[in-house]
């Protein structure tokens, strides 16, 4: 697999809240056009690839990328035109050493991780096959993951009361994606039916979950189990299960986890959560703690680590470097994949490289920020991680990963599921 890059172009362009991001269009020397949209998140670690945002308080708010659409169209563009890459490793490594800053912040993380996705696309258009096969054989077998779909919004997703940002369906026991699918949108659909019953707001968050006027976590818990219920499916690992992404880091404040009023120790945090396993199907629980709180994520993976999976996001931020020091002292056992919070598609595989030799679990995700690009189907397909999470099911730049994965698993028929190691 060679290949030469003959023109690169990017364009600013809105991603689903509105706010500017870049498309990359990368042409090759045999006559392959590619596009890659890049995603923005909200809640974000501190130790993220940093966006390169213009700052112009006259243009979107400070928010537009003029600047890095600039990088691409002209520094990135002039060091990569012309030249033959025998990998997007190799390519990568360019992008990496041509910024120069650990944070990617010269160019722009977002610039260099738009050219990334458009030079592994670009590489799979040159040989012919689907993007998913060039991530085959790096790491597990290729597999269908299991669709997390965020149905209910809370924390800086959503203007509510609710201090969690994310609950999810997890059809763990669907036989298939195209019955994941469906158990998933019928059951957004039954929670829809069962909010307005009640008197709630069926009002949309950033990732098009509903987000209801509700505080406390139990009661979304609750409602999730009825709705899966109401739906027709078993509430659990065989049928629908719950994951949930609080997203703590953003509600810990002076040494405290503020939920529903209360301000609560690491510990007691950990108590919450060991009750809400016991009383829930839920079974798994990322960022729980802050990224901050490296002690108290020690505790929760000593007291909760056998039961369920514990995904780091804000705390890892897709780095290898920061993961492997994780496994070390036995934080965690998975990492949500973000690949515009490291940079490029090189490292978020190295980074899942990392996870798989020490058993770790690797879940790949969406931002909340994102645009109708489907590349974290293909990456979490290749890579068989047997899991992704993009958001409801519903809404363009949500489905259009879910959807995605429709379209493999009709022309490929893959495996479906988390794999033999994790079931
Ligand atoms: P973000 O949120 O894209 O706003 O960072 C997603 C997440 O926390 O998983
Ligand atoms: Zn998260």
């Amino acid at each position: 697999m060679v290949l030469t890059v003959d023109k690169l172009h990017a364009v600013e362009i809105l991603d689903s809240r509105g706010r500017p991001t870049l498309s990359v269009t990368l042409a090759t020397g045999d006559g392959v056009r590619v596009r890659a949209g890049v995603p923005s998140g909200a809640s974000t670690g501190s130790r993220e690839a940093a966006e390169r945002r213009d700052g112009d308080p006259m243009r979107f708010s400070g928010q537009g990328v003029l600047g890095a659409v600039g990088s691409v169209n002209g520094e990135i563009s002039d060091a990569l035109a012309g030249r033959t890459f025998a990998s997007l490793a190799d390519l990568d490594a360019v992008l990496v050493e041509l910024d120069g800053a650990e944070d990617k912040s010269r160019l722009g993380a977002n610039a260099i991780v738009g050219v990334s996705m458009a030079a592994a696309r670009a590489f799979a258009a040159s040989t012919g096959v689907s993007l998913w096969r060039t991530f085959t054989g790096l790491l597990g077998s290729p597999r269908l993951p299991v669709p997390h779909f965020n149905v209910v919004n809370g924390g800086v997703h959503a203007p509510n009361e609710l201090d969690f940002q994310e609950f999810m369906l997890a059809p763990l026991g669907a036989p298939s994606v195209a019955e994941a699918v469906r158990a998933g949108a019928e059951v957004y659909g039954a929670l829809r039916k069962l909010l307005l019953g009640r008197g709630f707001s069926v009002g949309l968050g950033d990732e098009g979950g509903f987000a209801p006027e509700i505080a406390r976590p139990e009661e979304v818990l609750t409602l999730l189990v009825e709705a899966i219920t109401t739906a027709g499916y078993r509430a659990g690992r065989d049928g629908v299960a719950i994951a949930m992404d609080p997203a703590s880091s953003e509600f810990f404040r002076d040494g405290a986890y503020h939920v529903a009023g209360e301000a609560l120790t690491s510990d007691g945090m950990i108590d919450r959560y060991e009750e809400m396993v016991e009383r829930f199907p839920v079974w798994l629980l990322e960022d729980g703690l802050a990224e901050s709180d490296w002690a108290g994520w020690e505790r929760l993976t000593a007291r909760l680590g056998e039961r369920i999976e514990l995904v780091g996001d804000d705390i890892f931020c897709t780095n290898p470097a920061i993961i492997t020091e994780a496994i070390a002292r036995k934080v965690a056992n998975a990492s949500l994949i973000k690949v515009n919070q490291i940079g490029t598609v090189t490292e978020a595989l190295d980074a899942m490289q990392v996870c798989q030799d020490a058993g770790y679990a690797q879940f790949v995700s969406h931002r909340s920020g994102e645009t109708e690009d489907s590349f974290i189907a293909d990456l979490a397909v290749g890579t068989g991680c047997g899991h992704m999470k993009s958001g409801a099911p519903a809404r363009g730049e949500r489905v259009a990963k879910y959807n995605r994965l429709l379209e493999i698993e009709n022309a490929s028929r893959l495996p479906y599921g988390l794999g033999d190691a994790r079931s």
